[in-house]
């Protein structure tokens, strides 16, 4: 197969990866060569153009949802490591990307599907000299000497947990073990301590196709976070793929990936635990209120909050309060009293959200009970009605 029309089937095949939540996939096709460009989002709100590619899209895998998995009838191929080191510094040259995310099918077996990775991105850092952003996924059961190998050559190195533990785990795949998961996640954390390495860790998970629950995937993703250091964790909506045994599971609904990501948030940039987030019966987010404004609104005995003696633990529960804004009502209150919304210099939106939750110089914000009655009546029709299973809502 030509590299064109192998980097046609290996770039849209690496759509299942995420290597951002804000990412979206845009195929830009140039006039001479097809290729598939993803914009990652870095944390300063920068994006960045990467080449995401799987080395191959032949895997002996069986995992239930993908539809890569062995015996799929579904055109295959693999690259060479030097004919996707050269198209990846051909692109970088003509300034189409400035990173690389590269993924793979277990193509043989593991080892040898690795050491085609590992191939492929010394070649783009020394024979092409690229010194730039590189992700590479670790396969499930690599060996202790290709991860160290990776965490020499990569920025981010990310291996999929996919389900929330073992069981959930079987029911997506009869060949991978949790422990093929996790152990490559605390090798790589283990290693990269000791070598004193700057390579940030990722994980994904398949939301919805294993019969599992929000909670238990925050759950792992919190023990993560505490164990291994791990950066982000991303979720990605279930979608039945022809072919596959899942193929008649409903799609996962979007706004659940939606859900985890700003509970996700909470867990990492607000203090929050998972034991403290509100979930039904069935131990999913509220399909009706973003997390933390279930959280707010189940616990009426913390506000109103004063701002002007809050701390900024106390200001990061107020919804509409983030980080950012936080601090900067710390830096303003330095310059003295907070006395209307308009001092707190949130915008519009978060000002409106934030005014039935706080005091302000001992007062309510002077539209705060309307807002209260319309938000109110607005959300909590949402939160307490409907937490009937998350599958009924939309
Ligand atoms: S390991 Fe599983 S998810 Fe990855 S390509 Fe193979 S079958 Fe697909």
């Amino acid at each position: 197969m030509a590299v064109e029309d192998k980097i046609g089937l290996l770039g849209r095949a690496a759509q299942y990866d995420v290597c951002s939540a804000c990412e979206s996939v845009h195929p830009r096709e140039a006039a001479d060569i097809g290729h598939w460009v993803s914009y990652a989002v870095r944390a300063d709100g920068k994006r960045v153009p990467l080449l995401k590619v799987l080395q191959s899209n032949i895997c002996e895998n069986d995992c239930a949802y993908c539809a890569f998995r062995s015996g799929r009838d579904t055109p295959r191929t693999a690259f060479t490591p030097d004919e996707l080191a050269r198209l990846f510094d051909e692109l970088v040259r003509r300034r189409l990307v400035e990173g690389l995310f590269l993924s793979s099918g277990v193509c043989g077996n593991v080892g040898r599907a690795t050491e085609r990775m590992l191939a492929t991105v010394e070649l783009v850092r020394k024979r092409y000299a690229f010194p730039g952003y590189v992700h590479l996924k670790i396969l499930p059961g690599a060996e202790e000497a290709a991860i160290a190998a990776s965490l020499e050559l990569a920025n981010r190195v990310s291996v999929n947990v996919e389900a929330p533990g073992s069981h959930r785990l079987r029911a997506l795949s009869k060949h991978k073990e949790i422990e093929q998961l996790l152990g490559p996640l605390r090798t790589a954390h283990r290693l990269r301590t000791e070598n004193e390495k700057r390579v940030s860790m990722t994980t994904q998970f398949v939301v919805g196709a294993a019969g599992e629950s929000d909670r238990e995937i925050l759950s792992l993703t919190a023990v993560l976070y505490r164990e291994v250091r791990l950066s982000r964790a991303y979720f990605s909506a279930f979608r039945p793929v022809r072919g596959t045994p899942l193929e008649g599971h409903p799609p996962t609904p979007t706004w659940r990936e939606h859900r985890l990501y700003q509970a996700d948030f909470l867990l990492r940039q607000y203090g929050f635990r998972v034991d403290e987030l509100v979930f039904d019966e069935m131990g999913h987010l509220l399909a009706g209120a973003d997390p933390k404004w279930a959280w707010a609104y189940s616990h009426p005995d913390h506000f109103p909050i004063e701002v002007n003696t809050a701390t900024r633990d106390e200001l990061l529960r107020v919804p509409g309060i983030g980080p950012q804004s936080a601090d900067d009502i710390l830096a303003r209150r330095r310059q003295g009293r907070l006395r209307t919304l308009k001092d707190l210099g949130l915008s519009p939106a978060a000002a409106r959200r934030a005014a039935p939750w706080i005091l302000l110089a001992g007062r309510r914000p002077e539209f705060q009970l309307s807002l209260w009655d319309a938000v109110a009546e607005e959300e909590s029709g949402a939160l307490f009605k409907e937490t009937t299973g998350y599958a009924s809502h939309r």
